[in-house]
């Protein structure tokens, strides 16, 4: 898969089919796949801190709006084949798998993953979403949320804290985490929660 390249940070150049079948293979047992979206805001918060573009590294990175398609034009030449953000490929991923996933949301203001699960499980009823936690804890409760989700065993991990903290998140502790595909996901849980 080709990519546009900046600073160690990599975004791959694939299609939707394309990238539902890399993350239906994490969920079939592959290896575990932590997703990105990454618009312009993402990519220049990463060329600005080399921690963030460190933790970045780990990650399937996919090309979220115009502003990273203009990257790829002066970059490599050439847009993106699809833009592919988390809002709408999220949604069209769940509808698109038949087969049962287990799914927890993590992040947003209290109440409002609850919110989103509820609709996400009228939405989807081929899924089940075994937990959901809010987005507003500290460091020193990071190991208690990592063993409410491990106990909780969903195939899924939404992550909606914003950036860099969710892919912060996600790169510091996929390691410790059982789920096979880890997403950060921005607003989309807001979005979901109506
Ligand atoms: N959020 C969170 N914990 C935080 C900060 C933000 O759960 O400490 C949530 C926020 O409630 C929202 C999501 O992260 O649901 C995205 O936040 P925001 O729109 O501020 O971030 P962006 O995606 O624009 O960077």
């Amino acid at each position: 898969v080709d990519r546009l390249e900046l600073e160690g940070v990599g975004v791959c150049d694939l299609t939707r089919d394309e990238l539902f079948g890399r993350l239906r293979d994490a969920l079939d047992g592959r290896a575990q796949v932590c997703l990105g979206f990454c618009n312009a805001n993402m990519l220049l918060k990463a060329l600005c801190t080399p921690a963030y573009a460190a933790a970045l590294r780990s990650f399937v990175l996919v090309s979220d709006g115009l502003g990273i398609d203009l990257c790829s034009l002066l970059f490599r030449g050439r847009f993106f084949r699809q833009n592919l953000n988390g809002t709408d490929l999220i949604p069209a991923f769940l509808a698109a798998e038949t087969r049962t996933r287990t799914l927890f949301l993590l992040g947003a203001k209290p109440g409002i993953a609850e919110a989103a699960a509820r609709n996400l499980a009228l939405l989807y009823p081929q899924h089940r979403i075994v937990g959901v936690r809010h987005g507003y804890f500290g460091p020193g409760e990071t190991g208690a949320v990592l063993a409410e989700i491990n106990a909780a065993a969903p195939d899924i991990l939404l992550v909606a804290l914003g950036n860099p903290a969710q892919e912060t998140f996600i790169a510091e502790n996929a390691h410790r985490l059982d789920a096979r595909l880890l997403m950060g996901v921005g607003a989309l849980l807001d979005y979901a929660a109506g």
